[in-house]
Formats: C-alpha cells, sequence, structure tokens
C-alpha cells in the first residue's frame, strides 16, 4: 500500500489506528469515527490558535481518548485477564522534552498524565503503580477501571480469548479476521514553527499483563523533532519498538535527506512490512507537509490547515 500524497499546508492531524476492512464497516460506525476525528481536530485547532502545538496534540488526543469508538481512554482495549491498561506520550520537537506513562489502570486521561511527567516531575518515563501515585500527588482526574469498558471491545476480546482457547500454540494477541488496531495520535505544526507529537492507547487485545507497546516509547510510537518531523504510529507494536519506526523516520529526514513522504513510507513498507509488522505512521514535517503510509485497508486519520480546512478519511 503506497503512502498516501502530501498535503501542504498542514497544522494537526491526526489518526485513531488502522481500524477495520472496509467490508466490516457500518455506516453508523463510520459516522462516529468520522466525528470523533473532526472533533478532535476542531478542539486542537483551537488550542492552536492561542496555545503551541503541544497544546493542540494533547487537546486532540484527550478528545479521542474520551471517545468510546477509538482504543484509547474509554473504548480501550482488554488484557488477556480482562483488565484494561493504558499507555501515553507526548513530545515537544523545539526542545525534545518528552513525558510517557504506560500500565496505566485508573487515569481518565493518559495524555495528560504524560505531559505532567513531562512538565512536572524529574522523569520521562513514568509506569503502574508508580505512575498512578504521581497521578494523584498532581490531582490528575482519576475513575474507576470499569470507566474504560465498552461492550464492542469486551465482546472483542471474549472472541481473542475464544480463539486463544480454540488455538493454544497460536498467536494470543490477534483475531484471526480483525487485525485491527485503534491507537489515537495527533501531530502538529504551531506559529512558531514547533513540532509536537502525542500518541495514547489502550494497546493489543489479549496482551499479556505488564505489556508495554510502542506507544510511550519514545522513538518507537511517538517522536518529534523540529530539525525534522513529528511522528505517531498505530500497528503490532512490538515491530514498532524494533524498528524504533517514528525515530527511524526523522533520522531518514535528518541524515539520509528522505522527503517525509519517503521517509514514512521507507520505514512502514520497506522495512517493518517485510518483517511481518502491520501499522501505519502519521507525519507532518516542519514545512507543514502531512502525509501518511499503511500496510492496510484501512487507517482513520484526518487534518486541518492553516485557514481551518478539516478533511477526514478512513480507507482510500
Ligand atoms: N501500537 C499499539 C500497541 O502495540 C496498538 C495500536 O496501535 O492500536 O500498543
Amino acid at each position: 500500500m503506497a503512502h498516501s500524497a502530501l498535503v501542504q499546508d498542514v497544522v494537526l492531524a491526526v489518526h485513531g489506528g488502522t481500524g477495520i476492512p472496509r467490508k466490516r464497516m457500518t455506516p453508523e460506525l463510520e459516522k462516529r469515527l468520522e466525528s470523533g476525528l473532526e472533533n478532535a481536530l476542531r478542539a486542537g485547532f483551537e488550542k492552536l490558535a492561542a496555545g503551541s502545538a503541544l497544546d493542540a496534540v494533547e487537546t486532540s488526543v484527550r478528545v479521542l481518548e474520551d471517545w468510546p469508538e477509538f482504543n484509547a481512554g474509554h473504548g480501550a482495549v482488554f488484557t488477556e485477564e480482562g483488565t484494561n491498561e493504558l499507555d501515553a506520550a507526548i513530545m515537544d520537537g523545539s526542545t525534545r522534552a518528552a513525558g510517557a506513562v504506560a500500565g496505566l489502570t485508573t487515569i481518565k486521561n493518559p495524555i495528560s498524565l504524560a505531559r505532567a511527567v513531562m512538565e512536572k516531575s524529574e522523569h520521562v518515563l513514568l509506569i503502574s503503580a508508580g505512575a498512578e501515585k504521581f497521578a494523584r500527588q498532581i490531582g490528575a482526574e482519576t475513575v474507576d477501571p470499569s470507566y474504560f469498558r465498552t461492550e464492542y471491545r469486551y465482546q472483542e476480546w471474549e472472541k481473542a480469548q475464544a480463539e486463544a482457547l480454540r488455538n493454544p500454540t497460536g498467536p494470543r494477541v490477534f483475531m484471526s479476521d480483525t487485525h485491527q488496531w485503534g491507537t489515537v495520535g495527533a501531530i502538529s505544526l504551531d506559529k512558531q514553527g514547533n513540532l509536537a507529537a502525542a500518541t495514547s492507547t489502550g494497546g493489543m487485545t489479549n496482551k499479556h499483563p505488564g505489556r508495554v507497546g510502542d506507544t510511550p516509547i519514545l522513538g518507537a510510537g511517538t517522536y518529534a523533532d523540529n530539525a525534522a518531523a513529528a511522528v505517531s504510529g498505530t500497528g503490532h507494536g512490538e515491530f514498532f519498538l524494533r524498528f524504533v519506526a517514528a525515530h527511524e523516520t526523522v533520522a531518514l529526514m535528518k541524515y539520509k535527506a528522505l522527503s517525509v513522504a519517503d521517509a514514512v513510507e521507507e520505514v512502514v513498507n520497506g522495512q517493518m512490512k517485510p518483517a511481518g509488522g502491520e501499522g501505519a505512521l502519521i507525519a507532518l514535517d516542519r514545512h507543514g507537509r502531512f502525509t501518511t503510509a499503511r500496510t492496510c485497508e484501512a487507517l482513520y486519520r484526518g487534518y486541518i490547515t492553516s485557514q481551518g480546512k478539516i478533511v477526514v478519511a478512513l480507507y482510500d
């Protein structure tokens, strides 16, 4: 699957994962997904007018975390033990300051906690109980773990469990006909020329408890560097980790002078796909050029230009 055409003059872009094949899409779900992406873009764009790229990506991702159809925050997928464990990261391309969290079970908006780790702690990555403790210290909004549950994700998990039982030596994190990922992400370029990236996820259905994917690992699922691009990924996280996908994109641009479109294409379809890695990257370069690359049919995504023109798409 080739990368999408390059779009110019983009100030903010979002994704909601690689999603389900078109043949399983319903008009109702399509509408909900599109309106989630649009709302996220609108809210982020409003922030961008008065604030920074960092504010914009945090705001957009919060909207998508709250939107039940995406695999982040409310609507996250389930672990093998039937729990929800959330990961997120945010990065400022101007300073390469960053914050990340993993294995959260009671934090309503993991992306905002990631930002707090960046701004209010001496650290970059906090996990599990320690991250939850930090959240309480700074007064982050907490919820009962049941808040994250949606019926759709629960049924998906039951199917995955049944499949794992039927085929005990097979993969545990996949359902055969639905290789789908619904992680959310946002990338932005502000008027000061600063880039930022943010990504948030529930991970992969039926993942082992304690499994951490690419999303909160800087360079793997999330990266921003003013010298090149802001990048956010979605897909089979183990591959994004092994190929350090987001940073690889930036490195190809910086050290091999690849365009943003060629860089994401090289990482997604040139490097990861031949190794069996499915997924997608979205990227925005320092000139406001936006592009995506993916291995699969669907990629829920959208962008907004400096003039406020919004475009969202799930396929094509
Ligand atoms: N990349 C995420 C992970 O492996 C999953 C996703 O993109 O939906 O945790």
